[in-house]
């Protein structure tokens, strides 16, 4: 037998979904983000063990034609983009076609899902990514992922597992930062049968704030809507004397996109230097929309370092706006009037 040989299949996704699957919360978030992107008014998140052994999530989106079920649990399948010309101007969260392999790869995955144009809704079931069954089903418009056992064919991963406490927490965090950049969405997170999260979904996103962080957050805000050369911010900042002692509190969104930038981290950060002490880190929600070319999505699989085309003119412009906001309670004075 030679020594060199091509992997069969199955390694092969195995492999490649420790790119992209590294904890529950991984397969949350890329299953979360597909509901988005499939136009879902509300998504349902509940799990069991951190989500290590169960993850349900529910959503009232698009759903997936029948025949198109299988197609989309191959490597490199998506709907979202047909050339690499449609990344400078890719809209959805996902477009690598790469979540669904992975996730079917490591757990034992059951899909249930219906389109409007639909009579029936399908059921597809696949284990270690060796499908199993695809059949009709009774089932509301929209998809419902069951995710059990999370790399129960990979001992080597599920050794680097966290506590059941720890994944949970890593789940919120990451739904928290969903439902903040999509505030007209409605999210749920049930945790063990217990509730930890509910958002509105009507598409303010102060509501989704005081869902999160409580009436006292929310009433520390000053709105901020800046636009200057093609950078459009808007969202809230924290007045000073709401600042946190770490940078967790720092929310930025590009484009819908939950992203962390130490670049746009300090410009924020500077501009609140002359309100906030030192060794204190502002809150902050900040979405920014911006021109799709002069930023590169497609620099990781897990997307959250962003690249900038024009770094000294991002930084800036976030500087001046941000500064600018916090002038501006100084200048008018503020009435609090009891509710
Ligand atoms: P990507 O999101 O990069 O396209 P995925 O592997 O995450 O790749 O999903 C593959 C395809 O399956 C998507 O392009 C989409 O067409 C379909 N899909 C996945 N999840 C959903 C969902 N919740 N609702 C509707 N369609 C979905
Ligand atoms: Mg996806």
């Amino acid at each position: 037998m030679p020594h060199i040989q091509v992997l069969d299949q199955i390694t092969i996704d195995k492999i490649a979904a420790g790119e992209v699957i590294e904890r529950p919360a991984s397969i949350v978030k890329e299953l979360v983000e597909n509901a988005i992107d499939a136009k879902a008014a509300a998504v349902v998140v509940e799990i069991q063990e951190g989500g290590i052994s169960f993850i349900r999530i529910t959503d009232n989106g698009s759903g997936i034609p029948r025949e198109d079920v299988p197609n989309a649990f191959l490597r490199h399948s998506t709907s979202k983009i047909r050339s690499v010309d449609d990344l400078t101007h890719v809209a959805s969260l996902g477009f690598r076609g790469e979540a669904l392999s992975s996730i079917a790869a490591v757990t034992k995955t059951e899909l249930i899902t219906k389109t409007r144009e639909e009579t029936f809704g399908t059921r597809y079931i696949i284990e270690g990514g060796q499908e199993l069954s695809l059949e009709d089903t009774g089932a509301p418009d929209g998809t419902t992922f069951l995710i059990r056992q999370l790399f129960y064919n990979v001992p080597a991963r599920r050794k680097f597992l966290k506590t059941a406490m720890t994944e949970a927490g890593h789940i919120q965090d990451l739904l928290m930062r969903l439902a903040l950049s999509h505030p007209e969405v409605s999210f749920q997170f049930i945790n063990n049968g217990q509730e930890k999260l509910r958002t509105a979904g009507n598409g303010r996103l102060k509501d989704v704030i005081y869902s999160i962080y409580g009436r006292e957050v929310a009433a520390s805000l000053i709105e901020m809507d800046y636009e200057k050369g093609g950078l459009h911010m808007k969202g809230f900042l924290g007045k000073p004397l709401i600042s946190r002692g770490n940078r967790n509190f720092e929310n930025f969104f590009i484009n819908g996109r939950y992203i962390k930038s130490a670049m746009i981290s300090k410009a924020v950060e500077d501009a609140y230097r002359d309100f906030v002490m030192q060794h204190k880190f502002p809150f902050v929600v900040l979405h920014f929309e911006i021109d799709g070319e002069d930023i590169d999505v497609n620099v990781h699989p897990t997307k959250m370092e962003l690249r900038f085309q024009k770094q000294q003119e991002v930084y800036n412009t976030v500087y001046e706006g941000v500064h600018r906001t916090l002038l501006e309670p100084e200048l008018i004075p503020v009435v609090d009037v009891p509710e």
